[in-house]
C-alpha cells in the first residue's frame, strides 16, 4: 500500500511536545517501520509552511521510501507574496518532489483572507503546470470556488487529486473529468460517514487513492488518537467494504493509482 497523504514532519510533535527534528526523526524512523509491517512501503508527505520545507527535503533524503511534494497550504495563504512561486521552484527541483500540495481552499477555519488563499492557489496551480506536477488539492467548505479555479486555472493539464475529500458526489465527477483522482482517508470509517461512503461507491477504483493525513483524521478504532501511515490499511479494508470486492484488489489498483500519478 502507499499511504498517499501522511504528515510524517508533524506526527512526532502532535499534541504540541517540543523536540529537536533530529529526535523527531528517529520517531518517524520507527513510524515507517511500523508502517513497512502493515505492508506500507511507500508514503508521499506533502508541504504545508514555508519552515518546514527544509526538513521535508531532508525526510526525502533521509528515507527512501518518503517522497514529497511542495506547496503552500490555504491556511498559510497569507504568506504566499511576490516572488514566492520563485521561490517554490527551487524547493520543486529536489528529486523526491512529486507533486504540488497541499494547495487548495480551507472556508472551514478561513485562516488567510480567502483573496488570498485564492491568488496563492491558482499560482501554484500555475507552476505545477510548468513543472508538469499533479495537485494536491485540499478543499474544505469552498466546493464551488475550487471548481472554478481548477477550471479557469487549465488544471486539467495536470490533474492530480483531490485529498481527504469530503466534497458532493458532483464534484467528485467534475474532478475526474479535469484528471485528477479521489483520495480518501480515515473519515471515510467514521459512524456518520453515510453520505462519504455512498459517494466513495459510485467512484471507480480506477479513479481513488487511499491516505491517511496523519496525524489528523485516525480511522476508527483509532478516531481520536495520533494517527501514523500504518492505519491505512483501515481505509482500504473499509473501500473493500463498501465496493465488495477483495481487499486485495482495492490494494492492487490504489497502489497502481498512486504510483500512475507521482512516477514512483
Ligand atoms: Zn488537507
Ligand atoms: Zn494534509
Amino acid at each position: 500500500m502507499i499511504d498517499s497523504h501522511c504528515h510524517l514532519d508533524m506526527i512526532p510533535s502532535w499534541g504540541n511536545k517540543e523536540i529537536s527534528w533530529e529526535e523527531k526523526k528517529r520517531e518517524i524512523e520507527e513510524i515507517l517501520e511500523k508502517a513497512a509491517l502493515a505492508g506500507i512501503d511507500k508514503v508521499l508527505n506533502p508541504g504545508v509552511a514555508w519552515e518546514d520545507m527544509e526538513n521535508l527535503l531532508d525526510l526525502g533524503k533521509s528515507f527512501p521510501r518518503v517522497f514529497l511534494a511542495v506547496g503552500i497550504h490555504p491556511h498559510e495563504a497569507k504568506t504566499w507574496e511576490e516572488g514566492s512561486i520563485e521561490k517554490l521552484k527551487e524547493f520543486a527541483k529536489d528529486p523526491k518532489v512529486r507533486a504540488i500540495g497541499e494547495i487548495g481552499l480551507d472556508y472551514h477555519y478561513d485562516l488567510s483572507p480567502r483573496e488570498a488563499m485564492q491568488r496563492a492557489f491558482s499560482e501554484q496551480i500555475e507552476l505545477a503546470i510548468f513543472l508538469k506536477l499533479p495537485l494536491i488539492v485540499h478543499s474544505r467548505e469552498a466546493h464551488e470556488d475550487t471548481l472554478r479555479i481548477l477550471q479557469s486555472s487549465h488544471a486539467e493539464e495536470i490533474g492530480g487529486i483531490m485529498h481527504c475529500f469530503s466534497g458532493s458526489l458532483d464534484l467528485a465527477r467534475a474532478a475526474m473529468k479535469l484528471n485528477f483522482d479521489i483520495s480518501f482517508s480515515g473519515s471515510l470509517t467514521f459512524a456518520n460517514a453515510t453520505r462519504l461512503r455512498e459517494i466513495a461507491k459510485n467512484i471507480p477504483l480506477e479513479k481513488t487513492l487511499i491516505e491517511t493525513d496523519a496525524p489528523y483524521m485516525a480511522p476508527v478504532p483509532f478516531r481520536g488518537k495520533r494517527c501514523e501511515p500504518a492505519y491505512v490499511v483501515k481505509v482500504a479494508e473499509k473501500l473493500a467494504e463498501i465496493h465488495s470486492v477483495p481487499l486485495e484488489e482495492v490494494i492492487e489498483k490504489t497502489t497502481r493509482n498512486a504510483e500512475r500519478i507521482f512516477r514512483i
